[in-house]
This record gives structure tokens, sequence and C-alpha cells, in this order.
């Protein structure tokens, strides 16, 4: 029987030496399982390691432990030479194009490098007939292709970056934080071209946000990382209807909320204080210098991620 899993990630965690002999703890045994053709929502405050762990992910940097299953196939170890054909398989958006696609190549030389890279095409005129019919699919002209990043807003920008991922048609698409440096008005417009590509492709995304407004209408399912670590993760509806770590209420703070018991949490709850350094974490519950509701086990313990019904996680000693 066939998996219904594009991307399996067990106990993955990645470390950074720092000076000193020190470690810089950005991702630290983080466990999920995004479906086929769904949407994994992973929200968190900068320096919570998301980012991190989406780049340990699609093996920009190599993990210090814990496995990666790409559509089953383990790829938590395998060579930048073995990993390439996968590459077609999983792309990246990045939150910043213009640092991303390269000032010095025209927009359809920008999106025909992959198809050339992988094959597809053996010379750059041959792309034009995938180039440019896929320059439309995401809002922009024939006219465009002959143009150089500079020249574009971040909107278009943006645009020719998910065109430059989605022209492989990979099956999964890690979106990193691809509409925090978007005009509001711009980012309805991208999340939209995404979920049509979503719809027509049955495509997987890891969508990367700072905040959880940004992928409520993304999501099928959001975890939410803090320090490193995952602290919640349950299906969409069902975290902003019950939020239970305290840390998720408090990042709930700038949505409304109608129901008044979770208004008041948000209230009591409030994340105050800066984020701890990854390098010397806290102990027990790394969020525990920062929670309103810590209790003496907090700093001496660290909560499991444990499901407390109907496939909903929570690490918190207040739950199970
Ligand atoms: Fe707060 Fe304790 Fe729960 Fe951590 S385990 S979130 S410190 S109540």
């Amino acid at each position: 029987m066939s998996s219904t899993a594009m991307l399996e990630v067990k106990n993955l965690t990645k470390h950074f030496k720092a000076g000193r002999g020190q470690l810089v703890h950005a991702v630290d045994n983080v466990s999920f399982t995004l479906e086929k053709g769904k949407t994994l929502g992973l929200v968190g405050e900068s320096g919570c390691g998301k980012s991190s762990c989406a780049r340990t992910i699609i093996r920009i940097y190599d993990p210090t432990d814990g496995q990666i299953l790409l559509d089953g196939q383990d790829i938590t170890h395998m060579r930048q030479r073995e990993l390439k054909p996968l590459r077609k398989k999983m792309q990246m958006i990045f939150q910043d194009p213009y640092a991303s696609l390269n000032a010095r190549m025209t927009v359809r030389d920008i999106i025909a490098e992959p198809l050339l890279a992988h094959g597809i095409v053996k010379k750059k005129d041959q792309a034009n007939d995938i180039v440019y019919p896929m320059l439309e699919r995401v809002g922009l002209t024939k006219e465009h292709a002959n143009r150089y990043a500079h020249e574009f807003s971040g909107g278009q920008r943006q645009r020719v970056g998910i065109a430059r991922a989605l022209v492989l048609q990979p099956e999964l698409v890690i979106c990193d934080e691809p509409i925090s440096a978007l005009d509001v008005s711009i980012q309805a417009q991208v999340i939209n071209l995404l979920k049509d590509f979503q719809e027509e492709k049955g495509v997987s995304y890891l969508f990367i946000a700072h905040d959880l407004s940004m992928v409520r209408y993304v999501s099928d399912d959001v975890g939410v990382m803090y320090l490193g670590q995952l602290v919640e993760v349950c299906e969409s509806a069902e975290i902003y209807r019950n939020p239970l770590h305290p840390y998720t209420v408090g990042l709930l703070g700038s949505i409304p909320l109608a129901n008044p018991r979770l208004a008041r949490e948000k209230e009591k709850s409030s994340i105050e204080g800066d984020i701890p350094s990854p390098i010397d974490p806290p102990s027990g519950c790394r969020f525990h210098t920062r929670c309103p509701f810590a209790k003496p086990i907090c700093s001496e313990q660290a909560p499991v991620l444990k499901d407390v019904g109907g496939g909903h996680r929570v690490a918190c000693h207040l739950h199970g």
C-alpha cells in the first residue's frame, strides 16, 4: 500500500557550532508528517528555528540527528550528488526573492536554469515553450522574460521565485516566509496563486510564517515552534478554536478571538520578554522563562509532545 505521507520528519535535530565550543540548538527533536496534497504551516517568532528546520529538511544544511523521509525515501544522509534527481521533487520559495534571484540573469534564464540543470531541455531556447506559459501562469507575461529581477516590484519578484520553484512540477515545496516581505494587498494574490497550484497539481507545501494569521487560510495543519522545538501541532481549525500551549495562545494575541474564554486566556498570557539564546536554552520547558503559568516542575522537566485527543499534540505540563 502506498503511503499518503509526502514528508515525514522524525526527531530532527540541527545544532550549529558557535565559538568557544558552544552549540546553537537551532532545531531539537522535531517530528511531524505532511500528507500529500496538503499544507502544514510552521509558525513561531524569528529565532525559533523554523527556517533552520526547513533548510535542514531540504538538505541545505546537514542534519545533526533524526530522519527525513521524502515520499517514503530516506534522504537524511544522502550526498548532494544523490540528492540532485530528487531536487526536482522538492523545491523552495524564499522570503526575499530579490536575494534569491541572480541579478545578472534575465527572468527567462532564471526560470530556464532548473530545466537545463535537470536535462528537461537541452538548450536555452528550447525552454521558452515551458517558460512563457509558466510566466503567464504566475500573472506575468512573455514581455517580462528579457528583464532583470531589479526591474520588478517585490510582488512580481516573488512571482518569478514561485515560477522558478514550480517549473519543475515539484511534489513538495518549502515556502520560507514567502509573503512576509510583501504588501498586504499582494500577500493574498501570492497565497491564491499557491493554492491554485495545489488544486491543479496536488503539490504539498511546508509553509513557514512568523505569525498564525499568515497561515490561517493556507494550512490544513499547523505546527508551532519555540526555541528549536515543536510545542503544539494539530489541524488548522483546531489551533484557532482551541489553542492549548500558552505560547500558541500568546501568538494568537494579534488575532481577535470571538470566544470569551480564549479572549481572557489570551489577555493573561500575552508573551513578554525576548526569546532566550539558543546557545544555552532554558532547562525543562524552554518557554518557562516567559510563561505566565509556569510551575516549579516547568524549569525541571521538559514536557513531551503528547496527543491530547483527535491528533492534537501539545508539549506542556498543563495538558496531559
Ligand atoms: Fe508554561 Fe509550564 Fe506549560 Fe511550559 S510546561 S508552557 S512553562 S505551563
